[in-house]
């Protein structure tokens, strides 16, 4: 199966790489979706509540002590995964990453062109003044974060409710569209607009590397069931 895998590899120039939370659970940070994810742990308020938008507008403090607890895991670092991509990007054979995360571990990584269709929690903004702030500003807030005008701090991160932005998802589908292998890997594949640009890939190879079966493998070319550091990492560059 991975020499397989390896011959896609080696046969393709523009691999595009589409990933998902379950990319980053090697490097410590738990999905949504699997048994030990977020979702199966018992919350007052489920978390797909907590991450939307009206829930940011109506209970502030209680949305940043989830996402301060939950979201940022600023102790992780890049896992087998993220470095592959980011060598496979060094050689001239993987043109892109278009991610679902938000932990920013693929640029910590190396990757260079990286689509974050959810946004990352590295960027934060003022609401009212758009001033920017560093992560640590969320993270060291005791409350809600504050910019010296008073306004809300919110981080760069696309909640429930909230569109995706524009000049991100026409750049993920131009590549998308552009590859002649496409990798899909640690996606439940059940998050629209995200999951729905693996129609947009016209190309030779679609390669999923997931834990546990996703809506996709039956359109698959290559499906690998495992996880997606162990299974990169085999790759030869
Ligand atoms: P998901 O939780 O719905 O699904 C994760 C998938 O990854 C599952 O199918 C699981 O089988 C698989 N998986 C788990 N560990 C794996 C591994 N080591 N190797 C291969 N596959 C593995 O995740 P999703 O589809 O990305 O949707 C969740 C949403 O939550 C996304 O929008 C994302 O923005 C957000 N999220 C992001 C982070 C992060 O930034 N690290 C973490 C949690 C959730």
């Amino acid at each position: 199966m991975y020499q397989a895998l390896q011959k896609i590899i080696d046969n393709s120039s523009r691999i595009v790489f589409f990933g998902g939370a379950g990319v980053s659970t090697e490097s410590g940070i738990p999905d949504f979706r699997s048994v030990d994810g977020l979702y199966n742990q018992k919350f007052d308020v489920p978390p797909e509540v907590i991450l939307s938008h009206t829930y940011f507008m109506e209970h502030t403090a209680e949305f940043f002590r989830f996402y301060r607890e939950k979201m940022l895991a600023l102790w992780a670092k890049p896992n087998a995964a993220h470095r592959k991509l980011a060598e496979l990007e060094a050689a001239g054979r993987l043109a892109a990453v278009v991610t679902q995360n938000v932990d920013g571990l693929h640029q910590a990584a190396g990757s260079r062109n990286v689509f974050e269709l959810h946004g990352s929690v590295h960027r934060n903004y003022c609401r009212n003044c758009g001033k920017a702030y560093p992560v640590q500003k969320i993270a060291e807030s005791a409350d809600v974060p504050r910019c010296d005008c008073g306004g809300v701090i919110k981080p760069d991160v696309v909640l429930y409710e909230e569109p995706l932005d524009n000049d991100v998802m026409s750049g993920a589908v131009r590549a998308i569209a552009n590859a002649d292998t496409l990798i899909v890997s640690g996606t439940s594949l059940t998050v629209y607009p995200a999951a729905g640009l693996l129609r947009y890939f016209g190309g030779d190879h679609l390669v999923l590397i997931n834990r546990d079966e996703t809506p996709a493998d039956q359109y698959a070319d290559l499906v690998i069931h495992g996880k997606a550091g162990e299974v990169l990492d085999t790759i030869r560059v």
